[in-house]
């Protein structure tokens, strides 16, 4: 009833402070509070008195708070709900003098939230110390959510003010963000879903919205088991993403979440909007990948069933020009699938990381992503000209003329580069005075062994298996691990595979594992040292991989070993599967090799009792130079500034090198550096003869190898670790011009 009268008020023609000192009175009356006020967002962040029934009515428009300046610039800047028996004793309380709110001790308040920013906050307040219950709360989220639909609509606050501008809006800009793939395009703005305004908020006849909310959410199940069956989703984990989605089109809890809520008068569409919400206050906080993936799922769910309910057609194709930037606040994976891929040039999203699925996508289409990019929204228009360099992290708006022309330059030298680089793919990896480089690939989804094929690579010298653990959302069982085994081998046609086991913990968490909450997750508890205290996941992912070879050669090898006693435990628990294999006369690897990840410095000192249980050793710089110099790897201040030339690790790495090679024991590199020509050719200089990279990198490191002579250049490096410490870069380059190295 309430909603109504609501609904009625603001129909009728009136001032914004008519309007809003109605509904103020109103709420007041409803929830036999003394104090209802308004709040709404201006430019520049801060929060104004609109209406109040029961503060000091001067202090309308008078009183001004900063977002997060007292308990309403609290509410705003988390946009949560509070509810306080006795506000004055908060550590945020600011008292405002002229409003005469020192009588009253309890306050209830929350945001005003459309599509996840905040308009506003509604408060109420009372003098006794009372606490709000949960019902009451709850009916101000929904009043909140009817005032957010008139907010957003412009009618308090002009829609300029609620934007933030940029100087003159014509002027180019750029704005810096994460990459989260890698490569530049050029093309023109689309705003992906311009905000979805729901008209009908109030509903007349609650079966009647039920009966719409359950028909959206049919057509949406249908639209995802098309997409399903869609010729072109031979990926298995795009297959997987899609899967995961349609889960959340089937879970109870939210079907619930929106019932509930047009059970409390909200129309199908308000409704569905409340319940995600709900679930973005709740999960918006958190910092944990895999939830805030999970929000961005739901809210791709959200819009599609925004769309169905207001009548608005999904992505209008033709309305779509021939170059898109698509830029979104976040998106699900299932939305970027929407769009014409031939039209498709790049992605720009305010949020995203780089493991979302909408990546992991877009990785596999091969379109650049900066992420985490501030306000794009509400700072480029459609049609505008842009820009999305991933590989610098960055995104240019109505660039000038000169930038534009570089950037075609910058394209077009591209394309070319990978062409020369195509021509070198049947050429083998050879140095100018005949040593054969094994060069290999790193890879960590199905989609990715194709370019096996691409790159004429060796082989995969590290399949990550963590990542198709990490895009599921409960663990995935032997059976189902052993056949995505099967079908990498089965690409990889006869090319060696090296098998990583799980790799998780640190930032890569796993949802079925739980946070683990260590304070310094990267020296935490996470891949072998997990692997060895949960022997059943560990066991259970070498059976598959035994499954999955059926009888072909298998290479296995275990991360962040720091003690020689962590392998063979973990080499313990591959007998056991290898014998558990056999007696069921199952088939087992023809040959089976071992190996460790070097990525712990302390394994250095322990060669002499490693070397003779493993077959191969693969050095992971990305952890071992974090360590080494106790760096975070992630950590951007610190990027660059212990350089992987620098004589402490290239002296550490020969060391390994020379140890391992009477032992028989092969060596690889599989960091990162591996895959830089400059860098593989100070590796190659010190006696690695075999890299693994990402696949792009393949190119340029073999044009490095075929135009080397690696006599010359072991000579030279030999010569210069052995001067005082300084980076050997500088020197590299040098050599490399003078000798037409091409790096
Ligand atoms: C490494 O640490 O160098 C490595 C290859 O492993 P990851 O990057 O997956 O930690
Ligand atoms: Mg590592």
């Amino acid at each position: 009833m309430l909603l109504k009268r609501l609904r009625d008020t603001m129909a009728r023609a009136g001032s914004v402070e008519e309007t809003l000192g109605e509904v103020v009175r109103m709420v007041a009356n409803e929830m036999v509070a003394e104090v209802c006020s308004i709040y709404l967002l201006r430019a520049g962040e801060v929060l104004e008195l609109f209406a109040t029934q029961g503060l000091n009515p001067d202090a309308v428009h008078r009183t001004r708070l900063r977002v997060g300046e007292g308990l309403v610039g609290d509410i705003a800047a988390h946009g949560r709900a509070l509810a306080l028996d006795d506000a004055q004793s908060h550590p945020q309380f600011a008292y405002r003098p002229e409003t005469g709110e020192e009588i009253y001790h309890s306050l209830a308040g929350v945001p005003i939230l459309r599509a996840g920013r905040v308009l506003g906050v509604l408060v109420v307040q009372n003098r006794t110390r009372r606490l709000y219950d949960e019902e009451e709360v709850e009916t101000l989220q929904t009043i909140a959510m009817v005032l957010a639909e008139m907010a957003a609509a412009g009618h308090f606050v002009s829609p300029n003010e609620q934007q933030q501008v940029d100087g003159l809006g014509l002027l180019p800009l750029r704005i810096d963000g994460v990459q989260l793939t890698p490569g530049v395009a050029i093309g023109r703005a689309v705003l992906h879903e311009p905000r979805i305004m729901i008209q009908r908020v109030v509903a007349e006849d609650v079966d009647q919205e039920k009966v719409r909310f359950q028909e959206a959410l049919a057509g949406v199940r249908d639209d995802v088991d098309r997409m399903l069956e869609a010729t072109d989703m031979q990926s298995g984990e795009q297959r997987e993403i899609l899967e995961t989605f349609r889960m959340f089109v089937d879970d109870r809890g939210w079907r619930d979440r929106v019932r509930e809520a047009i059970d409390s008068g909200l129309t199908a569409e308000a409704g569905v909007q409340r319940a995600f919400d709900d679930v973005r206050t709740r999960m918006g906080q958190s910092t944990d990948p895999y939830i805030r993936e999970r929000l961005s799922d739901l809210q791709d769910l959200t819009n599609r069933l925004l769309l169905r309910l207001t009548g608005r057609a999904t992505t209008d194709a033709s309305a779509q020009p021939d170059d898109m930037i698509v830029i979104a606040r976040d998106m699900g994976p299932a939305e970027l699938l929407d769009y014409d891929r031939a039209r498709l040039r790049g992605l720009v999203l305010e949020e995203g990381s780089a493991l979302s699925h909408v990546a992991i996508v877009a990785r596999a289409l091969d379109i650049p992503v900066v992420g985490r990019a501030p306000d794009v929204l509400s700072r480029i228009e459609a049609g505008d000209a842009i820009i999305v360099d991933g590989d610098n992290a960055q995104v240019m708006v109505r660039p000038a003329e000169d930038v534009v022309q570089s950037i075609h330059e910058a394209i077009a030298a591209r394309a070319a580069r990978l062409q020369r680089y195509a021509a070198l793919r049947d050429l083998p990896p050879v140095t100018r005075n005949q040593v054969r480089i094994s060069l290999n690939m790193n890879a960590g989804l199905l989609i990715d062994v194709q370019h096996l094929d691409d790159t004429a690579a060796d082989g995969i010298g590290l399949y990550r298996t963590e990542i198709p653990f990490m895009v599921r959302s409960e663990f995935p069982d032997v059976d189902s691990q052993a056949w995505l085994y099967s079908r990498v081998l089965d690409m990889a046609d006869g090319r060696p595979v090296t098998f990583r086991t799980l790799d998780v913990g640190g930032d890569k968490v796993l949802p079925y594992v739980g946070s683990l909450g260590d304070d310094n997750p990267a020296m935490g508890w996470r891949a072998i040292r997990i692997g060895l205290d949960r022997p059943a996941m560990l066991r259970g992912q070498l059976r598959a991989l035994i499954q999955g070879a059926n009888g072909r050669p298998l290479s296995v090898m275990f991360p962040m070993i720091a003690d020689v006693g962590e392998l063979k435990g973990a080499r313990a628990l591959l007998e056991l599967e290898m014998e558990r294999a056999r007696r069921r006369g199952q088939a087992v690897p023809e040959r089976l090799r071992v190996g460790v990840m070097f990525e712990v410095p302390a394994l250095a000192w322990q060669l002499d009792s490693l070397l003779p249980h493993v077959d191969f050793v693969s050095i992971g710089t990305n952890d071992l130079l974090q360590f080494l110099y106790a760096a975070d790897r992630g950590n951007s201040r610190l990027a660059g500034r212990y350089d992987s030339l620098s004589p402490a690790l290239l002296r550490l790495l020969h060391f390994v090198v020379e140890k391992a090679r009477p032992a028989g024991v092969d060596v690889s590199v599989c960091g990162e550096m591996a895959g830089r020509p400059v860098e593989a050719l100070a590796l190659l200089a010190i006696g690695v003869r075999s890299l693994s990279m990402s696949p792009g990198s393949i190119g340029p490191v073999k044009a490095m190898i075929r135009s080397l002579d690696l006599d010359e250049v072991t000579d030279f490096v030999g010569s210069a670790l052995a001067q005082p410490d300084q980076p050997l870069r500088e020197t590299l380059r040098l050599f490399a011009a003078d000798h037409a190295i091409e790096i």
